[in-house]
C-alpha cells in the first residue's frame, strides 16, 4: 500500500515550521535526557512508512511518539497504532496533533516497564520507530528477548548501532573496524531476526539535530532463531561472557564469566573452537555450540 494521503485530517507535522510552532504553542522544549530529535522531514516518515509495508488495518507499536510525526504517516495508511510515550508533557500535544485519528492509541509510561502483549492485546504486530538514542540497544533487545509476536521492526537507530546490529564476524577480514562491531548485539539481533540497513537519515531532518548520521534499519523476526540452541537463557549468557572482555582470549573471557575452566576446555574442544581465539571471530553457530556443549557439561 502506498502512503498517499488520500483524508487528510491534521496538517503534516513532518516540518521544521510546524514543529516549531508545536513546541512554542506548547511552551515545551526538546528534552536531551529523553532523547527526543523530532524528525521534521516528510520524505523520511514517507520512506520509513514504505519500508514497514503496512497493510489497512495493521497493528503497529510506536516507540515514543513525541508530537506524533510519525505516528501520522502510520495512521495516515491506515494502521492502528498504539504508542508508549514516556514524556508526561507529551499526551496534551498529542491530543491535539493527532486530534481525529480514531484508529491511535497512546499509552504513557516507559516501553521498558509496560506489558506490551496487554497492551496489543495479545494480537501479532510490527514495531515501527524512530528511537530515544540513550537507550536504543536496551530497548531493541527487550523486545526480542521478551518473545512477542512481533513480526518486523523497523526502527531509526544511530548509524553505529545499525552497524553493530548487522555486522558477522566475516566483515573482519574486510574492515579491521568490523572486530569493534561485531558483539553481543549483533548475535542477539541476528539470532532473532534478519537484519539491513534500509537508508540513512542526515542530522539536518531532526529538530533538534542529532551530533551523529542515523540509519533505518529493516529486521524481519524469523519463525525460529538462526541457530538451534538447548537454553536461550544460557546461550546470551555465553555470548555475553564471551564478548565481556574484548582484549582477552575466549578462555579467559568465560573464566570471567563464571564458567569452570575445565568445563571450558571440554566444550571448546567438543565444538572444534581453539581457546585462544577470541569472541568476535566466532559465527552463531560457533557460539551455539560452545554453549550446547557448555550447558551439557554443566548439567554432568
Ligand atoms: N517519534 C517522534 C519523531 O520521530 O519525531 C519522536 C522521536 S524521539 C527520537 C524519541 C521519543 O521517545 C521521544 O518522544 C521521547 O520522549 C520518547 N522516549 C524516551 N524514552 C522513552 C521510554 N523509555 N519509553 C517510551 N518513550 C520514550
Amino acid at each position: 500500500m502506498t502512503n498517499e494521503i488520500k483524508n487528510k485530517i491534521q496538517p503534516i507535522i513532518a516540518n521544521f515550521s510546524v514543529t516549531r510552532h508545536i513546541l512554542k504553542r506548547f511552551n515545551l522544549r526538546a528534552s536531551k535526557r529523553l532523547g527526543q530529535n523530532f524528525l521534521i522531514d516528510k520524505s523520511v516518515v514517507d520512506d520509513i512508512v514504505n519500508a514497514a509495508e503496512i497493510e489497512a488495518d495493521e497493528n503497529i507499536l510506536e516507540i515514543g511518539p513525541g508530537i506524533g510525526t510519525l505516528t501520522q504517516g502510520l495512521l495516515e495508511v491506515g494502521a492502528n497504532v498504539t504508542a508508549v510515550e514516556l514524556d508526561k508533557k507529551l499526551p496534551a500535544v498529542l491530543a491535539e496533533t493527532l486530534n481525529g485519528y480514531e484508529n491511535f492509541k497512546l499509552i504513557q509510561g516507559d516501553i521498558l516497564k509496560v506489558d506490551i502483549n496487554d497492551i496489543m492485546n495479545n494480537q501479532p504486530f510490527k514495531v515501527v520507530a524512530n528511537l530515544p538514542y540513550y537507550i536504543t540497544s536496551q530497548i531493541i533487545l527487550t523486545l526480542l528477548e521478551k518473545k512477542l509476536p512481533i513480526t518486523k521492526l523497523v526502527t531509526m537507530v544511530q548509524r553505529e548501532v545499525a552497524e553493530r546490529m548487522v555486522a558477522t564476524p566475516e566483515n573482519l577480514a574486510i574492515a579491521k573496524e568490523s572486530a569493534k562491531t561485531y558483539g553481543a548485539l549483533s548475535v542477539a539481533v541476528q539470532f532473532y531476526t534478519e537484519p539491513q540497513i534500509a537508508f540513512d537519515v542526515p542530522p539536518a531532518s531532526f529538530l533538534p539535530s542529532p551530533d551523529v548520521t542515523s540509519s533505518v534499519i529493516v529486521c524481519n523476526v524469523r519463525k525460529s532463531p538462526a541457530v538451534a540452541v538447548n537454553d536461550e537463557k544460557f546461550f546470551f549468557r555465553v555470548v555475553r561472557g564471551a564478548f565481556g572482555q574484548r582484549r582477552k582470549t575466549l578462555l579467559n573471557s568465560l573464566i570471567g564469566a563464571g564458567f569452570n575452566r575445565e568445563t571450558i576446555l571440554t566444550a571448546l574442544k567438543k565444538a572444534n573452537i581453539e581457546p585462544t581465539c577470541r569472541a568476535e571471530m566466532l559465527s552463531l553457530a560457533d557460539f551455539a555450540a560452545i554453549s550446547n556443549f557448555l550447558s551439557q557439561s554443566d548439567a554432568d
